[in-house]
């Protein structure tokens, strides 16, 4: 095949503009192994990419799509040989590096991990970027030594992706979770997952104090700026907050006082450049502990051609947990 379907950000003086077209595979970028790609996700980085919302693609055309499972086409790297099953996330795919929504995808054999035992292409998909992120997120928490035993455990923006993912590993560790999300409707769907308090995000958007009612001992915040300046404020002594998200802002308008008052610590989470051992241990892990008929209760499936409306959306908070792209 010379040419293949793909999404394409071009960038014109009217801004930034998204076509479905075909894609000439001459035209992929650099890289010792062609993937043939089944399935990806929606990320709101994803989002930010389709839109133009955010300068986060960096290459022009590119093709967005941060996560990818496929099928090995050709390989260059021994590592890795025709028909095998890989993964991708992060490494500047879909913003620097030709990416996802595509048919083809030429990567670095370095960037890819094999498909995790016991998940399907499309599993690993539901997972996805923001799967794999709230396991580094729960890996950070218990390489910091916070335990379940010290207090329950708050997840922000409980009803996206990283979320509802978060939410589900949370629990089946242990922890007693308490979800905040802006979706009142959303309250059943994060119990099912497995949160035993729902809390109005409301109550930790606006400015807070600088030390407040210490009320968790652990948290994952996909939402970032006062959300997280509260979070902060309100973790118990040596507690910890692992943050990756910044669904209502980059800012963080917080002070030291949770830091020396308190020891709590805040932990950041990058998975674009994971090194390949943590990436391996995160995707096993997650193969082993999330729970499979949670993950599907939290999957929306959507074919290639859907994605076009689909960044809007995610930006807007309307999409509840993963949503699968299926390429073919
Ligand atoms: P989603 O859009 O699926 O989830 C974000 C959730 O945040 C929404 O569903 C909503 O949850 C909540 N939210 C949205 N807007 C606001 C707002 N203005 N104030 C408070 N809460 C809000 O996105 P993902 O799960 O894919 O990603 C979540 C965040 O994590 C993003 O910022 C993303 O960029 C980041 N991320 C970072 C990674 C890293 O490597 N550090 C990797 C992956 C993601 P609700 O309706 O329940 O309130």
């Amino acid at each position: 095949m010379a040419a293949f379907k793909a999404w394409v950000v071009e960038k014109g003086e009217g801004g930034q503009s998204l076509t479905f077209r075909d894609f000439d595979e001459a035209d992929l970028m650099e890289g010792d192994v062609t993937v043939r790609v089944t399935h990806s996700g929606l990320n709101y980085k994803d989002g930010l990419a389709l839109t133009g919302r955010s300068p986060v693609v960096r290459r022009f055309p590119m093709i967005p799509g941060i996560d990818f499972a496929g099928v090995v086409e050709a390989s260059e790297d021994p590592a890795y040989k025709p028909g095998d099953p890989v993964v991708l996330t992060g490494w500047g795919v879909g913003e620097t590096h030709l990416g996802a929504y595509a048919e083809k995808a030429r990567v670095k054999g370095g960037w890819l991990v094999p498909l995790p035992e016991g998940l399907a292409p499309e599993q690993a998909m539901a997972i996805g970027t923001a799967g794999y992120t709230a396991m580094l997120s729960l890996m950070a928490l218990e390489a910091h030594g916070v335990k379940p035993e010290a207090g329950p455990a708050i997840v922000t923006g409980a009803s996206g992706g990283v979320g509802s993912v978060a939410v589900t590993l949370l629990s089946r560790a242990g922890w007693h979770v308490i979800a905040s999300t802006g979706r009142d409707s959303e309250s059943d769907y994060l119990r099912g997952l497995g949160a035993a308090e729902i809390l109005d995000r409301a109550e930790l958007s606006i400015p807070g104090k600088p030390l407040g009612r210490e009320r968790w001992a652990a948290g994952v915040d996909a939402v970032g700026s006062t959300t997280l300046a509260n979070l902060l404020a309100q973790t118990k002594a040596d507690g910890a907050i692992a943050a990756c998200g910044l669904a209502q802002g980059m800012d963080l308008p917080s002070s030291v006082a949770p830091f020396i008052l308190r020891g709590v610590a805040l932990l950041g989470i990058n998975s674009v450049t994971t090194p390949q051992t943590k990436r391996r241990e995160a995707w096993a892990r997650l193969a082993k502990e999330l729970d499979l008929a949670k993950l599907a209760a939290m999957t929306t499936t959507v074919g290639l051609a859907e994605v076009g409306r689909l960044g809007e959306a995610i930006l807007a908070g309307e999409v509840r947990g993963r949503t699968v792209v299926t390429i073919v």
